[in-house]
């Protein structure tokens, strides 16, 4: 280990596909666990999409190295998309195909930060960004604002972390962890802050159509036109198509900074894979149709996650108005006697071990996501699962009374 550089020896694993992937050895050791953890849609691809795809594979074009920065028609289809949705245009050459959002994540971090620049985060925020910033050799900051302001920061708290080394803000509403979406007000005022004071804002944005009782998204591009010279917006399919597993994601940025990404992309991993692009294609031209089936299970799980989760004594879950992530606040539970053998978590980590280990039900702690005392349950399993889920924690959690 101390022969490893410094670089990745400061840097934490994901929490989140750590709890994921112990929940699937168990579960493939033969234990019935319940997952809560992966930010995964139980649906299946939109068919028309994984037909894309399975033609894309026998066709020989699709057999060699393409542009690094991604096709030329699904760059097109992206930046057609951002003006349907966002409401804004945008040129194909500044947009840049990634192996999914989170290498969107990676390299802006590596296009931006010079040593010890400084990323405001505001958290609960997302486990990668702050270890992102740390491989570009930055600093993340991080400002908290907790479930009693509903997860949303306010400017006041965003000037006071502003030092002369503050190079770029994180923006990502709808949140995860959290699932709030913050208001036009809040994120309009973060845009003119960022202006004002020459700083880079990173949003993302690839849970831009998932929301719930009427509230919306507000496109930070959109509502502050004069930024679009200094924003990085990050999105991908995964999470609006069910297509996790297939690595497509993207940044949207002036264009000499798009260029930049891709050179960067060109040592790293080249051009995403042509069957997947094609697939891409498929969903970011097609219509939103399949978001708008999976919204209609996504509204009615959380209604349930929310009542459940809040039934259990100790725990209180605030409804989140984005995404599929229920976050709830869990301190009542810690230091009591809990489950069978009265076990004691003092922590929310040791909770989520306990809770695995235990009662068979996978969660990610918030210290994952710089919020101790909390646990974030993705909704995005089928019904039952979660009922029974839910059912086993609130037996667990009253077994020791
Ligand atoms: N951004 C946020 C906020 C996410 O929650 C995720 C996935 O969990 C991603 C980006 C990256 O998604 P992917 O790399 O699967 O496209």
């Amino acid at each position: 280990w101390q022969m490893l550089s410094d670089r990745i020896r400061h840097v934490e694993p994901s929490a989140t596909l750590a709890v994921d992937s112990k929940a699937k050895a168990m579960k493939a050791s033969g234990i019935d666990v319940i997952g809560f953890g992966a930010g995964e849609p139980n649906f299946p691809t939109p068919d028309y999409v994984v037909d894309a795809a399975a033609q894309a594979c026998r066709d020989p074009k699709n057999h060699r190295y393409t542009p690094t920065a991604g096709l030329p028609e699904l760059r097109r289809a992206i930046a057609d998309k951002t003006l349907r949705d966002s409401g804004y245009a945008v040129a194909p050459e500044q947009v840049v195909v990634t192996n999914g959002g989170k290498q969107a994540v990676y390299e802006s971090m590596q296009i931006l930060l010079d040593p010890d620049d400084e990323v405001i985060i505001p958290a609960p925020y997302w486990t990668t960004y702050p270890q992102a910033v740390r491989l570009a050799g930055g600093v993340p900051v991080t400002v908290f604002a907790g479930a009693d302001r509903g997860f949303e920061p306010d400017i006041d708290q965003i000037e006071a972390a502003r030092t002369p080394r503050t190079k770029a803000i994180i923006v990502n509403s709808p949140s995860n962890p959290t699932g709030a979406v913050w208001s036009e007000r809040t994120i309009t005022e973060i845009g003119r802050w960022a202006l004002d004071h020459h700083i880079w804002v990173i949003s993302d944005e690839i849970y831009e159509h998932l929301h719930y009782d009427g509230v919306d998204t507000t496109y930070i591009g959109a509502g502050v036109p004069e930024l679009r010279n200094q924003l990085l917006v990050l999105n991908g399919v995964a999470k609006t198509y069910a297509m996790t597993g297939w690595r497509v994601g993207w940044m949207i940025a002036p264009e000499p900074v798009a260029k930049a990404a891709a050179k960067l992309q060109g040592h790293l991993t080249s051009n995403v894979s042509n069957v997947s692009q094609r697939a891409a294609i498929a969903a970011v031209g097609g219509n939103l149709d399949a978001v708008v089936a999976m919204l209609r299970a996504f509204d009615r799980r959380r209604a349930a996650i929310v009542d459940a989760l809040n039934a259990i004594d100790g725990v209180v879950c605030p409804t989140p108005k984005g995404a599929f992530y229920a976050f709830a606040d869990v301190r009542a539970l810690l230091g009591r006697a809990l489950g069978p053998n009265g076990s004691n978590a003092e922590t929310s980590a040791q909770l989520a071990e306990l809770l695995l280990d235990e009662a068979h039900i996978a969660a990610v702690p918030g210290e994952a996501f710089g919020a101790p005392g909390y646990l974030r349950f993705s909704y995005a399993l089928a019904d039952d699962q979660l009922d029974f889920g839910m059912h086993r924690f609130a037996a667990w959690a009253g077994a020791a009374r």
